[in-house]
């Protein structure tokens, strides 16, 4: 008899996995993949094994009547209290956690038992998944822990949680995870979201909440929602494995999911450099992560340390630094750029995210302003996630209290006063059309052109261009190269009085200005591809300058080139050679030029210092990309040494990139380029490669 009902409950599992899967392609997918006839016929043999064994009832899609079932958000009862986890913020919270915890079992017995269990802790929302002689019964939310809401009808439409164990499935099983949106699906979705004109989801977390609780099941399936199985709650029978991680290989071969990052270590040493290692890494996993949980691996001892009235006494979260905070916005300001690009960006009350205090993010453009729905005085949601820039998110509307005001862009420039206009390239954003004199514009071009990026003239920051500028001493960067120590006595920021020698005082200039002016000086000679670089020609930067001075080696080649020959050089396009021949229009353009060459630059060298040329092209062809630091080099000058030998530097890999060069400090690229099998060199090989194009 018992041979005969283990038959009739492996069929019977079959039948209902089969009837299940029907229903989802009929009900969730509008896309039925067999005939009423054949779903009849799997209903009728299904209800006919209930009948010879009404045990086998329980959980049996034959109880539900009508469609696929939405959840009904009920209270249920979990059958073990869900618990919540300890956190710890340091190493040293994590140690004396440890040193708590051993009191009640010493290290050395858990290290014997197995040690412990290592694993990221998923952003998502806790799960209490309940199976009965292998069928899913119920899923249910944290809830207070004691009970939760009953959404079994939307856990049924997650792809990846089994309705039906696989194989010889325990009498009962309680498994506890976290349902969840990978990154990947979750960018996807929101993408459709705007395509639809649907608000967002802030995040991952919120959108797999949001996903969940539809009261539709239909609309739940069509959310790209992920399940990992962490924990276990009742057992029968009780002994069903001894340590969580084999209860782990357990589920796997019944077909529930279980995170491949998992890691059973037998020291805590080891367990602080899994917490290391993923700090650094965790934006490479396909989820959130917003710490590490670690766990004694043996049940037996689990259950002897037993717990508190809300978290066990075995387990412990370690929280990485948050990414996402809270904030007051305090203020919407425009600035302006080295290109008269006009850009709203934030100012908030200053706010640690992600290991830094941020006050300042950029809202790009007046169009973003509106799609985030921020308010002056709005607390808003700041993101930061690894080193990418900080964001605002969105506000925090229940926090609103009436006193918000909405943000009103500027009609003219902050800094000169000037009309603004639509950018001609890119319509959403706004410029300042006076490039030739906007005090900001000017200012940002001049630091750039001292920049490492340019001509690299060391004592020309921020402050004294600032100075420059301020003080009328330059009008523009025309005027750089013929600075002399008389102009620079106009302004205070250069000078000093010397009350020595004479009784009113003299104002001499500071032993800086001088180092200043001689640097400039030195710049004159300097190769013409950093002239180049230093004209903040649109869509000319120091990626792409070494290519236009190895065709056009000179300013008079190059402004005599016409849009066709330009357009027709490897390395610029179109839009560059436009972009090219239109600077050269501008008369105020052209005055630059005249001027600094008036002052001695060489912006035609002689052929045989003409930078670019002479340089063998052993890199043509090739698609670089650098990650961390390489000796000797800035990043941008490892670039520019790329290019000059004819490769295409570039800053994110994908499978078309021929080779990532990698340095101290390398981060995420370097594991993107081991994973798509793209060709990785150290950059302690960086010069013999520029020189022979070799790297095996
Ligand atoms: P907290 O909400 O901060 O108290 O953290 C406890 C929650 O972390 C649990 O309810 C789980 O839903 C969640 N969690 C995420 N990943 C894991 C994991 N690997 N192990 C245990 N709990 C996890
Ligand atoms: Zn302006």
């Amino acid at each position: 008899m018992l041979v005969e009902f283990l038959e009739a409950q492996a069929q019977h599992s079959k039948l209902a996995e089969a009837v299940i899967d029907n229903r989802r392609a009929y009900y969730l997918d509008d896309n039925p993949t067999i005939s009423d006839g054949e779903y009849d016929e799997l209903m009728r043999r299904l209800e006919a094994l209930e009948d010879e064994f009404p045990q086998l009832k329980e959980g049996s899609p034959s109880q539900v009547v009508g469609g696929w079932p939405d959840p009904t958000f009920k209270e249920v009862r979990h059958p073990e209290q869900m618990y919540s986890l300890d956190d710890v913020f340091s190493k040293e919270e994590l140690m004396s956690w440890f040193e708590k915890a051993f009191r009640l079992v010493p290290e050395a017995e858990i290290v014997k038992a197995g040690g412990f269990l290592c694993e990221l802790k998923i952003d998502g929302l806790a799960m209490d998944l309940l199976y009965r002689n292998g069928k899913l019964v119920s899923g249910a939310t944290r809830g207070d822990g004691i009970t939760g809401e009953d959404v079994t009808g939307n856990v049924l439409t997650i792809k990846t949680i089994p309705a039906v164990l696989h194989g010889q499935a325990p009498e009962s099983v309680e498994v506890r995870g976290e349902v969840f949106m990978m990154v990947a699906d979750f960018e996807a979705l929101n993408e459709s979201l705007t395509d639809e004109g649907k608000q967002v989801f802030a995040n991952p977390r919120n959108a797999a909440a949001g996903s969940l609780r539809q009261k539709e099941a239909k609309v739940t399936a069509s959310r790209p929602l992920s399940f990992y199985a962490h924990g276990f709650g009742q057992l029968i029978p009780e002994t069903a494995f001894e340590r969580q991680s084999q209860g782990y290989d357990l589920l796997r071969t019944l077909g529930v999911p279980v995170s491949h990052h998992n890691k059973v270590v037998g020291t805590l040493k080891e367990v602080w450099e899994f917490i290391e290692y993923w700090h650094v890494h965790r934006h490479d996993v396909e989820h959130e992560i917003d710490g590490i949980v670690i766990k004694v691996d043996d049940r037996a001892l689990q259950e002897r340390m037993g717990a508190t009235s809300r978290a066990p006494r075995w387990a412990v979260a370690y929280k990485y630094p948050p990414e996402e905070v809270t904030t007051k916005l305090i203020d919407i300001q425009v600035g302006v750029g080295r290109t008269g690009r006009v850009t709203p960006f934030a100012v908030m009350e200053p706010v640690k995210v992600a290991g830094s205090v941020v006050e300042r993010a950029t809202l790009h453009n007046p169009d973003i302003v509106k799609r985030k729905g921020v308010l002056i005085g709005d607390t808003v949601i700041l993101r930061k996630a690894g080193d990418v820039i900080p964001e605002i998110v969105g506000p925090v509307l229940a926090d609103r209290d009436g006193s918000e005001r909405e943000f009103v862009f500027p009609d003219r420039c902050p800094s000169c006063g000037a009309p603004l206009a639509p950018d001609n390239e890119n319509a959403k954003d706004l410029r300042c059309p006076n490039a030739a004199g906007c005090p900001a514009q000017v200012k940002d071009r001049l630091v750039y052109l001292a920049s490492r990026s340019a001509l690299d003239i060391e004592g020309l920051g921020e402050k004294a261009v600032n100075a420059l500028v301020d003080d009328k001493v330059v009008y523009n960067e025309g005027d750089i190269f013929s600075l002399t120590g008389d102009d620079l006595l106009v302004s205070s920021y250069f000078i000093k009085t010397d009350t020595k020698t004479k009784a009113g005082g003299e104002r001499i200039l500071l032993e800086s200005a001088k180092t200043l002016l001689a640097n400039i000086e030195a710049a004159k000679t300097k190769p013409f591809v950093r002239f180049l670089t230093a004209l903040s020609i649109r869509h000319l930067a120091k990626g792409n300058a070494p290519a236009v001075a190895a065709a056009f080696p000179s300013i008079d080649a190059l402004s005599s080139a016409s849009e066709e020959q330009l357009s027709q050089t490897d390395g610029v396009g179109p839009i560059m050679a436009a972009a090219i021949v239109d600077w050269f229009k501008e008369d105020w353009h052209r005055e630059i030029i005249s001027k600094w060459l008036a002052a001695g630059c060489a912006l035609n060298p002689a052929p045989a210092e003409q930078a670019g040329e002479a340089l063998p092209q052993t890199l043509a062809g090739l698609t670089i990309v650098v990650t961390g630091a390489v000796p000797g080099y800035t990043r941008d000058g490892a670039d520019a040494a790329l290019a000059a030998r004819g490769a295409k530097a570039t800053g994110s890999v994908s499978k078309k990139t021929s080779l990532v060069v990698y340095g101290e400090g390398a981060g995420s690229k370097l594991a993107k380029a081991e994973s798509l099998g793209v060709p990785t060199v150290p950059s302690s090989q960086f010069e013999k490669l520029l020189e022979t194009g070799q790297w095996q």
